[in-house]
């Protein structure tokens, strides 16, 4: 009895019918946002921990949404994914990065690969490989300009077809990289069965670097495997010069974090490769 009072005052509750109101309405936004385009990329620079050089940059999507200005995609990524409006968004990120590096080909930019996140339901339920190789096709732009970032738990869902997909996407010389390593079930031995290039270790792993002694163990261990397996390894969300001395310490190949650059429009990066203070 006691439950169903609770649940009878859930579907009177109005701040719950005022929710719902919201995400139609929100939903209703994301279509129109994606028949217009209202969305923009930020790029991340990913530095090589010897030579201090971007040895890459993340694209990250924001909405510039028409009232409330530039959205992060924590407030609407989740919904995309539920309504399959990630399909289509997803196929417009690889348009919007594909343009971008046809238009860095002569600069400073030109040949610096770019990483695309891919969602799991795009990866399922799109053939990925098909899109990506149109869009470098449509650009004229080389497969070694892009990379894509799949989180582990994207390849639990049917790992034998995954690993189907993660070949081709392989094969057409597209880098293969494991987004938030360390927060899924897979194991190592898999990753590399799947072919992967790049770890990224997420970056709740970082942050405990210099607290405890458990961040530290992880990325030993994790980078004397990732090395032997032929991988690198990336710490993510390195935000202070001790986390960056560590891990340079520890062999990890590549950082990146707001220590080093944070995610800017692509007029904004640096005009130099070369590492310089700290953005
Ligand atoms: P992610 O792929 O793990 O991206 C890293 C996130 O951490 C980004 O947040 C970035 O701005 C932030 N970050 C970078 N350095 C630091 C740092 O030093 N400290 C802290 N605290 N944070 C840092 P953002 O841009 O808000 O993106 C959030 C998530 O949204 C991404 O996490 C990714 O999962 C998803 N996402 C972003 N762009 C796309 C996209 O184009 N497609 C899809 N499917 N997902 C995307
Ligand atoms: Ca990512
Ligand atoms: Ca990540
Ligand atoms: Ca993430």
């Amino acid at each position: 009895a006691k439950t169903s009072g609770k649940n009878r005052y859930h579907l009177f509750n109005p701040a719950f019918y005022e929710a719902m109101r919201l995400r139609t309405r929100r939903e209703k936004e994301l279509r129109a946002a994606i028949a217009e385009n209202q969305f923009v990329m930020h790029y991340q620079a990913r530095v090589d921990c010897k030579s201090g050089k971007v040895t890459s940059l993340e694209a990250l999507v924001r909405w510039n949404h028409p009232a409330e200005g530039l959205l992060g995609p924590d407030e609407f990524i989740g919904l995309a994914e539920e309504t399959g409006l990630i399909l289509n968004l997803g196929e417009l990120v690889i348009d919007l990065v594909c343009t971008q590096i046809a238009q860095w080909e002569h600069g400073v930019y030109g040949g610096v690969p770019v990483s695309i996140n891919v969602s799991s339901r795009q990866f399922n339920e799109r053939d990925i490989r098909e899109s990506i190789a149109s869009a470098l096709a449509r650009h004229a732009i080389d497969a070694s300009s892009v990379e894509i970032e799949l989180t582990e738990s994207s390849m639990v869902v049917d790992p034998v077809r995954t690993a189907d997909n993660l070949q081709a996407i392989h094969a057409l010389g597209v880098k293969l990289l494991v987004d938030d390593f360390g927060t899924g079930y897979s194991s190592l031995s898999m990753l590399h069965n799947m072919s992967f290039d790049v770890l990224k270790v997420d970056k709740s792993f970082t942050s405990r670097l210099g607290v405890d002694e458990n961040g530290e163990v992880f990325f030993r261990a994790i980078i004397t495997m990732a090395h032997s397996l032929g991988m690198r390894v990336v710490a993510e969300g390195v935000e202070t010069a001790e986390q960056a001395r560590i891990l340079e310490a520890l062999q990890c190949d590549e950082l990146q974090g707001f220590y080093l650059f944070r995610p800017v429009p692509a007029e904004q990066l640096p005009d130099s490769l070369e590492l310089q203070a700290n953005a």
